[in-house]
């Protein structure tokens, strides 16, 4: 097997020095003050080896990223009936767009997008308070980070919820048709602070680790999800994870992946390894510059691509 430290350690380099580093979202004011000169990644091999580099050990905003494991969650409450809230295709369209969601009747496209990981999070939230529904989504995390010193950033919460008027849009528009039960307050709220969530690559690598092994977390042997859900989730990262850009990036990269727009990605090798990557600037579909380099790098230089290579 190739040299995963030197590689990591040369990608890490590579990417303190570029000048093409993409733009910080600006549309949450709190994620707009972060400096986009950072760039973290982790790499989690079967055996529980850690290759990291950068800024590995740095927590930033996981943002969408979140929704992957709040999509878990709620699968893991409603199983298969989840999909006649939400659909499974990828959506072409960005993602915060309100206009397919007019022609589908407001069921959204997949549960990435913002829309559908809203309703997501309105699932986990039905016959719960909102607070509650939020301590069991910090608590899985932790849980499967193995660190329960992971926390939600106050405020870039309290930050996009001032500013979220396109995820109240959305809200609304989708509770008109139905598809939202809770009242869009209380969804939104826990939707806001469960993006607000931060982790560092270390520990998200470490969180993802499940999606890597048909389910199962190699090292303790728990199992979170059966290999068939683990299998689907990664289908749906695959298609879907990196919204509008989902397409170049199964081209360039040829991994599942979920990006948020703080910067981060997660990617799985499936049988090899969880990785996590950071990198705050964006591209024009909202995807981490310099992280989804790294992992077109990463993936070529140890062979992991799953379209061979
Ligand atoms: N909290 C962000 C929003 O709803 C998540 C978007 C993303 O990370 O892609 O706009």
């Amino acid at each position: 097997m190739p040299d995963i430290d030197a590689i990591v350690q040369e990608i890490a380099t590579e990417m303190r020095h570029r000048t093409d580093r993409g733009e910080v979202a600006r549309y949450i004011p709190e994620l707009a003050r972060v400096d986009p000169h950072q760039f973290g990644l982790a790499v989690i091999l079967e055996d529980g080896r850690v290759a990291a580099g950068g800024d590995a050990d740095q927590p930033f905003s996981i943002q969408s990223i979140s929704k992957v494991f709040t999509l878990t969650l709620a699968l893991g409450m409603a199983g298969d009936d989840l999909w006649t809230r939400v659909g499974r295709e990828p959506s072409g369209n960005p993602f915060n767009s309100i206009v397919q969601l007019e022609r589908e009747r407001g069921r959204p496209r997949n549960p990435f997008i913002n829309a559908g990981a809203i309703a997501v999070t309105d699932l986990i939230v039905s016959g719960h308070q909102p607070r509650e529904s939020l301590g069991e989504i910090l608590r899985f995390m932790q849980f499967l980070a193995g660190d329960t010193s992971i926390a939600i950033d106050k405020a870039v919460a309290a930050s996009e919820r001032r500013t979220g008027f396109r995820n109240t849009a959305l809200a609304n528009y989708m509770k008109s048709f139905g598809i939202i039960d809770n009242p869009v307050d209380f969804t939104l709220g826990v939707y806001f602070h469960h993006c607000a969530i931060a982790m560092s690559c270390r520990q998200l690598a470490m969180a993802g680790r499940f999606l890597a092994h048909s389910g199962r977390n190699p090292s303790t042997g728990y199992s979170v999800v059966s290999a068939e859900r683990a299998r689907r989730i990664n289908a749906l990262m695959l298609t879907c994870g990196h919204y509008d850009g989902s397409g170049d990036f199964a081209y360039r990269v040829g991994l599942p992946g979920k990006s948020g727009v703080g910067g981060g990605i997660l990617a799985v090798a499936p049988g090899h390894a969880s990785i996590a990557v950071w990198a705050p600037g964006l591209d024009g579909a909202g995807n981490s510059h310099l992280g989804r380099l790294a992992l077109e790098r990463l993936t070529k230089a140890m062979g992991w691509s799953i379209f061979g290579v």
